[in-house]
């Protein structure tokens, strides 16, 4: 079978309050927010979309801003992506260590990896993150807020934690069609369908971690593009007689998806890469307004009500 798998899709994290989320991401990292809307699966909890100007498959970062909610602190460890990259260009790394230092926020340099500079910070509500100078990516930036020369093109990539490479990597370089591009000591850098940033996925080996645990301030899965409907009902068919337990497509309107738990125990998504943020904002509106999935929208004003309000 052809490997349909075509890079990242998005990251999805869980974080703390939503105008500092709002802050950091787009006032700080300088992304857009492409979608403002709700958590299909509880609508009493905001969705943002982060992206490039459209919010293509590969640049989108998304956050479910839970404070208040009773939702415990997680943990890192093993079954999670620990860190999230997004790739900036070659030589910027001195504009956001200074940018970031303005608006206090720490950043530390993680010296070289795989030939590209690192440089680590935290956001608001504990999760690591990563910037990486990478040169050679052609992905227009969005530069509503930070300028073409340091903006950030998209995600570079993830690095999730495992206790043992062998299983995961069996599913990833079987079905998923990734390959290993490089390797250090502990930590493998896996791609599918071109080594480039947006493509990539770091397995870091800890035999002795503790397990994750889910909560604010973590990674809650990370998804893959897939071309459309048919491939992603093959894949999941093909992911089924391996055994592995994967969900229905699920509508999540800009795309459909399957979930399921790599052996690992990180949680996977395949997502479809249309219809896209377009479905119902013009372009040049997305993200201003609220938007609500069909069957949510008859309870809009109830939403509307519980949710912080928020200025962007
Ligand atoms: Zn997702």
């Amino acid at each position: 079978m052809a490997h349909p798998v075509l890079g990242l899709h998005h990251v999805t994290a869980t974080v703390d309050g939503a105008q500092e989320d709002l802050d950091f991401c787009r006032g700080l990292l300088g992304l857009r927010l492409v979608k403002k809307t709700v958590n299909f699966d509880n609508h009493d909890v905001y969705h943002f979309y982060y992206g490039d100007e459209r919010g293509s498959p590969g640049t989108i970062w998304t956050t479910f801003p839970y404070a208040g909610h009773g939702v415990r602190r997680g943990t890192q460890g093993a079954g999670q992506v620990v860190t999230t990259a997004f790739s900036v260009p070659a030589g910027s790394l001195d504009f956001w260590a200074a940018r970031l230092a303005e608006r206090g926020v720490e950043a530390r340099r993680r010296g070289r990896r795989f030939g590209d500079d690192v440089l680590a910070l935290t956001d608001p509500s504990g999760l690591d993150l990563e910037l990486v100078a990478a040169s050679g990516d052609g992905r227009a930036p969005w530069t509503g807020i930070v300028g073409a020369e340091s903006a950030i093109r998209g995600l570079h990539g993830v690095t999730m934690m495992v206790r043992r490479a062998g299983p995961t990597r069996e599913l990833m370089c079987g079905l998923l069609g990734y390959r290993v591009v490089d390797e250090t000591e502990g930590r493998a850098r896996l791609a599918v369908h071109e080594d480039a940033p947006g493509h990539f996925i770091d397995l870091l080996v800890a035999p002795g971690a503790e397990p994750a645990v889910n909560g604010l301030g973590t990674v809650h899965h990370v998804a893959m593009a897939i071309a459309g409907d048919d491939e992603q009902l093959r894949l999941r068919e093909e992911l089924a007689r391996l055994g592995i337990q994967v969900t229905p497509v699920r509508d999540r309107c800009y795309f459909r998806s399957i979930y399921f738990r790599e052996p690992g125990g990180v949680l996977f998504e395949v997502a479809t890469t249309r219809p896209g943020f377009t479905l119902d904002e013009e372009l040049a509106a997305l993200g201003r307004g609220l938007e609500l999935p069909p069957w949510e929208e008859p309870h809009r004003r109830a939403i509307e009500a519980a949710l912080p309000p928020v200025s962007h």
